[in-house]
Order: C-alpha cells, then sequence, then structure tokens
C-alpha cells in the first residue's frame, strides 16, 4: 500500500500532526520535494517538534524515512536538525534515514543569493523564505549544481565546486557581493562528512521494500496552490507539490500510489504574497485569525485568513488526485456564532466556480455565505456522534462541496485529538 499525504490547499494544513498519526500503519515514510523552506509542527507523547527537513516519520520507532531525490538539502540545516531531535532522545541512524544520492545540495550562496534577490525586490517580493530553495532549483535544472552522491562518488568534487563558484560569482558582480571559495568548500566538507553515512541509491531501497510488499507513505511540504507547475505561479514554492511527482522525487519513478489522503484546513490562511480570494478584513478576519492564533510563529506577524474556499479546495482536490480527506482545525471554528464559506467567485460580475489561472484570478471576488456555529468546544470528541449538530453540518457541505470522502477530523494538535469517519457523517 502507498499512499500519498498532500496538502489541498496554501499549505500550513496540519499534514504534519497527520501523517505522523498515519505514519503508524506504514513502514516508511518518504519526503520527495522541497527544502528546510517549511515547517512541519508535530506535538505528541515525546514533546513539541518542528521538523523543516527530515520526514515526520522519524518521530515513530520502526519506521524508515527517506529523504528523496526530489528534494534540495542545506546539509549545515539538516546536521542541526538531527542535533536538535538528538536532545530530545532521538536518534536518527542509517538505519531509519535514507538520503538519495539524487537529492540536490543547497549551499550557502544559495541561501545568500536567495536574500539579495530578496532585498532587489523590495515590496514587489513573492515572501520568499530566504532559505535559497529557488536559487538552487533554478541551478538544479540549469545543471549547475551538487548532488548528494557527488559527496560519495565525484572524485574532484572541489575542483567541480570551484567551477560554480567562478560561475556564480560572475552573477554576482552587479551586487558588489562575492563568494569566498574557501569558505565554501569547507562547509562542503565539514557537513558533508556528517551526512555521507546517510547517502544511498533510494530507488533501489524503495522498489526492494515495494517488493516485498513493506507499506509506504510519501510525505509531502505546502500544498497544491503551492506548486510550481500547477499553483499560484509565480506565488508558488520551486517544487512540485503535488502527489503526481511523489515517485518521482522519491527516487523510484515507477512506484505507483494506490490513495492520496488529502489533507484540508476547515478554514484557510496565506502566508506570504499572491491572490487569496476567500480573505477576509476587518473584524471578520480578525475573529478568525484570534480564534486560530494566526500569527507567524517567529515574526509573531499576523497571517492572512479567509472562510472555508470551496473553489480553491475543489481545484487542489482535483490537481491532487485526492482519494480521500482528513479535515484539520475544526475546533478552531468553535468560538464562532457564524462561519464563513466562500462558495464560488465572481469574475468581471459571473459567478464561476473553476479556479482560474493568473490575472483572472486576482480579479476574483469572494462570494461568502455563513454557516451555524456550533459554538461549544469539541476537542474531546471521538466520533462523529458525539460532534454537534452544526459541527456535523458543517463536515458535511464541505464533503459535498469538494466531492471526496471525509475520513479523519482532526479536533486539536494531540496525536490522539481526531475522529475516524466510520460511517456517513
Ligand atoms: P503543515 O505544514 O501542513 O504540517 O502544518 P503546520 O505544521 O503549520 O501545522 C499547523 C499547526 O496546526 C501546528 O501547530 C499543528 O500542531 C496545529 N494543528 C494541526 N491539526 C490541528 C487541529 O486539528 N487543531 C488544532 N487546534 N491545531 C492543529
Amino acid at each position: 500500500m502507498n499512499t500519498a499525504i498532500v496538502g489541498i490547499n496554501w499549505g500550513d494544513e496540519g499534514k504534519g500532526r497527520m501523517v505522523d498519526l498515519l505514519s503508524a500503519n506504514y513502514d516508511i515514510v518518504v519526503r520527495y520535494q522541497g527544502g528546510n523552506n517549511a515547517g512541519h509542527t508535530v506535538v505528541n507523547e515525546r514533546g513539541k517538534f518542528i521538523l523543516n527537513l527530515l520526514p515526520s516519520g522519524i518521530l515513530r520507532e520502526g519506521v524508515v524515512n527517506v529523504m528523496g531525490a526530489g528534494m534540495v538539502i542545506d546539509l549545515k540545516h539538516l546536521v542541526e536538525e538531527m542535533g536538535r531531535l538528538k536532545e530530545k532522545g532521538i536518534s536518527v541512524t542509517s538505519q531509519n534515514l535514507k538520503i538519495s544520492d539524487r537529492a540536490t545540495i543547497c549551499l550557502p550562496y544559495h541561501v545568500m543569493q536567495d536574500c539579495l534577490e530578496e532585498e532587489r525586490l523590495k515590496d514587489k517580493k513573492f515572501g520568499s523564505t530566504k532559505r535559497g530553495i529557488a536559487p538552487v532549483y533554478g541551478d538544479k535544472y540549469l545543471k549547475k549544481a551538487l548532488k548528494l552522491g557527488d559527496l560519495l562518488y565525484t572524485k574532484n568534487i572541489k575542483g567541480r565546486l570551484y567551477d560554480l563558484v567562478e560561475w556564480k560569482n560572475l552573477q554576482f558582480v552587479a551586487t558588489g557581493k562575492s563568494i569566498n571559495f574557501e569558505e565554501t568548500f569547507e562547509w562542503l566538507e565539514t557537513y558533508g562528512e556528517q551526512i555521507k553515512p546517510f547517502i544511498c541509491d533510494t530507488g533501489e531501497f524503495l522498489l526492494n521494500a515495494n517488493k516485498n510488499n513493506k507499506r509506504i507513505m510519501f510525505e509531502a511540504q505546502l500544498g497544491a496552490l503551492r506548486d510550481i507547475d500547477y499553483g499560484i505561479y509565480p506565488y508558488t514554492s520551486s517544487s512540485n507539490t503535488i502527489s503526481a511527482y511523489a515517485p518521482i522525487g522519491s527516487g523510484a519513478p515507477s512506484l505507483k500510489i494506490d490513495g492520496s489522503i488529502g489533507i484540508v484546513k476547515a478554514y484557510s490562511s496565506c502566508v506570504g504574497e499572491g491572490p487569496f480570494v476567500c480573505e477576509l478584513f476587518g473584524k471578520d478576519g480578525d475573529d478568525l485569525r484570534e480564534a486560530g492564533s494566526e500569527y507567524g510563529a517567529a515574526t509573531g506577524r499576523p497571517r492572512r485568513v479567509g472562510g472555508f474556499d470551496v473553489v480553491a479546495t475543489k481545484y487542489g482536490v482535483s490537481v491532487q488526485g485526492a482519494t480521500e480527506i482528513a479535515i484539520t482545525k475544526i475546533d478552531i471554528l468553535s468560538t464562532l456564532p457564524k462561519i464563513p464559506v466562500c462558495v464560488a467567485y465572481e469574475l468581471d460580475g459571473e459567478r464561476i466556480d473553476c479556479f482560474p489561472y493568473g490575472d483572472r484570478l486576482e480579479r476574483c471576488k469572494p462570494v461568502t455565505e455563513w454557516m451555524e456555529g456550533w459554538m461549544s468546544d469539541i476537542s474531546g470528541c471521538r466520533t462523529i456522534d458525539e460532534l454537534p449538530k452544526a459541527a456535523r453540518d458543517y463536515v458535511r457541505y464541505v464533503e459535498q462541496q469538494i466531492e471526496c470522502p471525509i475520513t479523519y477530523i482532526s479536533v486539536g494538535a494531540g496525536r490522539e485529538e481526531y475522529i475516524k469517519v466510520d460511517k456517513k457523517i
């Protein structure tokens, strides 16, 4: 059984929490794209963990974790992330972590380039996390990057890096900045040495595991609307976040996915710039933001929030090929007497229910309706019947609109705070 767990919206849907819960049913958890530009938050009996690079299965004993060929990996960040887990008693060994020799190395100059570009863009910026992700993916496609396997197999890696630094410095001329080759090489050697034991052909590992009927879970970072090809370009990430890319990005492109569990948040939130049609402003937005504590973890800045977006979510379900849905954070809506839902878009005076591309999306206005709230704490509910009627009505409405069965309802951040839907809602 090979399953992808993917975000349906703009990211931050609570994928980490669902992967942590569901990984109990899998032998292997694979990250197949992205880098340390996003974080998964997992709360379990061992504490609260924020994972940027490591697959969430690293927190489960007996699960083998794979960082696939589609990832871009900042070696220093990975070493530090492993160190933080070790401090909490979780060991990362070559038995429970395998890193693809085809994954790409994110170097310090990619981070530098990302920061310089954000500076140049000033107020026109796209909201980069400044972790070097766009520059390193760009270099990968220009065939000007180093792969993890180069640390093991390439005899003259110093020469390769020298050429790359020379080339990159030409692009830096106008900025007045330059890359120090010796420092970059030392960085590569220092952190590369610590990562080497984990590097292998993850394709071979996964195909073997698949042959032996091991259960594989593919864990995405970010959501469908951030996919480089199918998202709200250019306000997207630089990688393919969709489930169809999971086998390719794992290292074993011929693997088949049997199902795709889409994670949908009970309301909408969006970090950074770009069209966000369902956005609520004024008191409506403030109330929802307050209820969900939607403030940036590091900066404390208020996040953009909106009601559940039927149009965007239907599109997300479609591009993800979701076969079932887990809805998260429904408990956040418990304090709202009326719950906003963006039921359709209005484009140039016409009501539409298909998610448009580009400038057409920017021109859309939300058509908002309000549903009855339930105004009671539902975090203790463990069955459908325990949910108040208004909450059941809300979930049923979402299910009908997105035309995909809801199989999990998350009512809190803790591992056990969820309802497994085993009958008609
Ligand atoms: P991811 O990137 O999709 O994994 O999402 P995040 O890591 O940003 O998760 C969003 C936050 O919501 C985290 O702090 C989670 O612990 C929390 N969370 C996840 N599911 C629920 C839920 O059902 N209820 C509540 N209250 N919090 C949740």
